[in-house]
């Protein structure tokens, strides 16, 4: 099988039957909200609403100076 295109990133992944849905949590990952499905307490976060790069990048980023 063709693995979907990875629009969001599994922080915990469980089988679910067919309850998949999506509670928003109080965590952030990658400067991205954490949602969690309440029938089988997968994780994830969208791609899209990423705004820190991953933690695991070689090359960090100055923060970006918006006027103080
Ligand atoms: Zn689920």
């Amino acid at each position: 099988m063709v693995p979907m295109p990875p629009r969001a990133r599994y922080l915990v992944s469980n089988p679910c039957e067919d309850a998949c849905g999506t509670i928003t949590t109080d965590r952030t990952a990658e400067g991205a909200p954490v949602y969690r499905c309440p029938g089988c307490d997968s994780e994830w976060i969208e791609l899209a609403e990423r705004t820190e790069p991953a933690p695991d990048a070689s090359t960090p980023t100055p923060p970006p100076t918006e006027g103080t």
